[in-house]
């Protein structure tokens, strides 16, 4: 199976300047990104704050350019489109936002929100439209339809506001829809429902979902049977099945992640599964360190480390970007003596 989108050798550099007359720095968002995404499958994209997910994301759903590399969808270069496969891809690729209240407009109806896409590129006929928004409105799980079509979004909860989202998203009857932290703005005891719904899509309509998060428990459970991605600082530092990759990590920015999560179970000691980074700090994606980025962090860092670059190479059933990952200590729950 080919990947429906492609990032090829994709980097977005920034550049910021501090001063008028001062020359301007550049920051590598994203740097040298290959990554595919296959129909219906479910990727969660991993990182902490600042490591270039939100970007990334950004890349994949056209709304940021990448200022090197190649973004393909079925196959043709983004950058060669004709204005009819341009129009396809927007159409196939959305986007779920994390804040829904800054994502949907005040002044307007939630019939008015999702009834303007469908109308724009004309998804049904005109005498439709009434009824395919009540239809989304019930996908998404907002029962009965009638109570929310009139509401602003002011009158709506956080969670019922995703959902609304998560309609406009799928309005378009997408391929691909790249969810940025949907979860994280709502409150704890909602954010299950709206992973549910996510997952019901994926399964009903055959969506692919990216799944942007900072927060490794909530990608365990929507990519299930999908994969993880880890990012630091504008790279990717492993991915591969999301199974596999968190039973047995292989980098060890994803091993220290993993530490950092609180077990609920007295009875699994700290053990082995304990690797705390150097520094608590990422470095400036403005000044990153050589050769490998986490180096000055890794507590198993050698001299190569500060050179070269690693790249992403198969380990066993995850690619992993380190010159060690062979050789680094497996990491695991070990049960309390
Ligand atoms: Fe650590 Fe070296 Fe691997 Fe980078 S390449 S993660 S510094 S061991």
């Amino acid at each position: 199976v080919k990947p429906l989108l492609e990032l090829e050798d994709v980097s977005v550099i920034f550049e910021r300047r501090q001063g008028l007359f001062s020359e301007p720095t550049k920051i590598g968002a994203v740097v040298d990104v290959n990554f595919g995404i296959y129909p219906g499958e479910v990727v969660a994209l991993v990182g902490e704050s600042g490591c270039g997910k939100t970007t990334l994301g950004n890349v994949v759903t056209g709304l940021q350019k990448p200022t090197h590399g190649k973004l393909s969808y079925n196959g043709v270069d983004l950058a060669k489109m004709n204005k009819q496969q341009l129009q396809e891809f927007r159409r196939g690729v959305q986007m779920v936002q994390q804040d829904s209240y800054a994502a949907l407009n005040p002044m307007r109806t939630i019939y008015q929100s999702l009834s303007a896409p469908i109308l724009q590129k004309k998804i049904v006929k005109k005498k439709d439209v009434f009824q395919r928004v009540c239809e989304l409105l019930s996908t998404v799980e907002l029962n009965p339809p009638e109570q929310f079509l009139y509401k602003y979004p002011h009158q709506l909860s956080g969670g019922q506001r995703q959902r609304v989202l998560m309609a406009r998203a799928i309005s378009l009857n997408p391929k691909i829809i790249v969810a940025d932290e949907p979860v994280s703005m709502i409150d704890v005891s909602l954010r299950i429902s709206i992973l549910n719904l996510m997952a019901s899509l994926n399964k009903k309509m055959d969506i692919a979902f990216i799944y942007i998060t900072h927060d490794l428990s909530t990608a365990k459970y929507i990519a299930q049977n999908g994969r993880i991605a880890v990012m630091y600082l504008g790279k990717l530092a492993e991915i591969g099945n999301v199974r596999q990759v968190l039973a047995n990590p292989k980098h060890p920015y994803l091993q220290a992640l993993l530490s950092a999560v609180p077990v609920p179970d007295p009875k699994v000691a700290k053990g082995n599964r304990s690797i705390p980074l150097k520094n608590f700090d990422m470095p400036s994606p403005a000044n990153p360190p050589k050769g490998c980025r986490l180096h000055p962090r890794c507590p198993y860092a050698e001299a190569r480390c500060e050179t070269v670059e690693p790249q992403l190479t198969r380990v066993d059933a995850s690619e992993v970007a380190c010159h060690r990952a062979s050789e680094i200590p497996a990491w695991n729950l070990v049960p309390a003596q």
